[in-house]
């Protein structure tokens, strides 16, 4: 079976039914990679390396988890600390804010679990992927830690694969995210940015910029995602404009990126070709953005996805 790692933060969402009610729901970048992989791939393990508490809202996230088919063997327990939150807000003409309370989460701490027991139970061949935001959130001494883990994985043979999903509010400066990000590439078998990245930091305008820029930094494929413009790939130094046909009806395009990056990764992993891994994997995000939140409802994703 092959296996996936994503390493990161999963938050709990609170949205607002009425003036005095809200519901409940979890996302963050890399679990919403995780759960649209499994969806879509089955017999891909899936698991997520994460922290979290020892409370109710924790064990509800587990029970997500469980719910989605996501190996939770690194799901960590902090002894004292829980789950990030973020609201949803939504002003008169629609436009959505959020609002976050994640600077002491559980997942901010997952590198004090990282033992070498961790790094000898994850197999030669298995792929892990962390992003931008869990390097944002992390200690200096934790972020070094976790360049040496990495390294010492890779070494083993693991595919390493990162995505800069850049946050400007969680970093103190550019230069510190560039400096980080590109310490990242140098590891990194495979990355998946998106444009808006490299335009905020770089300001590259296009992709093949991009690509040129991750390649001299290490990195072997790149993927290139660019919102409803055309994604561009180079993978073993063939590179291929693929083109997006544009949802018209779009309702919210939170998680369009993760959805995109756990099925063109499940697509590849189950060996599909990149052209095949690139429609599958638009079809998914072009889906999950027809829909309000970071995690569609299962039983309708799965049937838009199919049409
Ligand atoms: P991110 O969430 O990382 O900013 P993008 O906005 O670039 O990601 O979108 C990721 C993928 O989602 C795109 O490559 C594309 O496949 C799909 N996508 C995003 N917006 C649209 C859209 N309006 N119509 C169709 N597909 C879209």
């Amino acid at each position: 079976m092959k296996t996936i790692h994503f390493f990161g933060e999963c938050m709990m969402e609170l949205k607002a039914t009425s003036r005095d009610t809200m519901s409940k729901s979890f996302a963050g970048d890399v679990y919403n990679s995780a759960v649209y992989l499994k969806r879509c791939f089955a017999d891909i393990d899936t698991s997520v390396v994460t922290t979290v508490g020892q409370d109710s809202i924790s064990n509800d996230m587990l029970a997500r988890c469980d719910e989605e088919h996501i190996n939770t063997q690194f799901v960590f327990r902090h002894p004292s600390k829980t789950l990030g939150v973020y609201l949803i807000e939504t002003d008169d003409q629609g436009e959505r804010s959020f609002v976050y309370w994640r600077s002491d989460s559980a997942a901010r701490q997952t590198m004090q679990f990282i033992s070498d027991e961790v790094i000898d139970a994850l197999q030669t061949n298995d792929m892990f992927f962390f992003s931008g935001i869990p390097l944002a959130i992390m200690s200096d001494a934790h972020r070094a830690a976790f360049w040496a883990f990495l390294e010492k994985i890779k070494q083993r043979g693991l595919t390493i694969v990162f995505d800069p999903n850049y946050r400007s509010a969680l970093w103190e400066n550019k230069a510190h995210a560039i400096a980080e990000f590109e310490q990242a590439l140098s590891v990194a078998d495979i990355a998946l940015p998106g444009i808006e990245d490299f335009e905020t930091l770089y300001d590259f305008r296009s992709s093949d910029d991009v690509v040129t820029f991750c390649k001299s930094k290490g990195v072997k494929d790149v993927i290139v995602k660019n919102g409803p413009a055309s994604v561009v790939t180079s993978i073993d130094d063939v590179v291929i404009t693929h083109p997006i046909t544009p949802v018209t009806n779009v309702v919210d395009t939170t998680s369009a990126g993760d959805a995109f990056n756990g099925a063109f990764l499940g697509a590849r992993l189950s060996d599909y070709s990149v052209r095949d891994a690139v429609n599958f994997a638009a079809d998914a995000a072009a889906t999950v953005i027809q829909f309000p939140g970071a995690i569609a409802p299962k039983d309708a994703f799965m049937r838009t996805l199919r049409q």
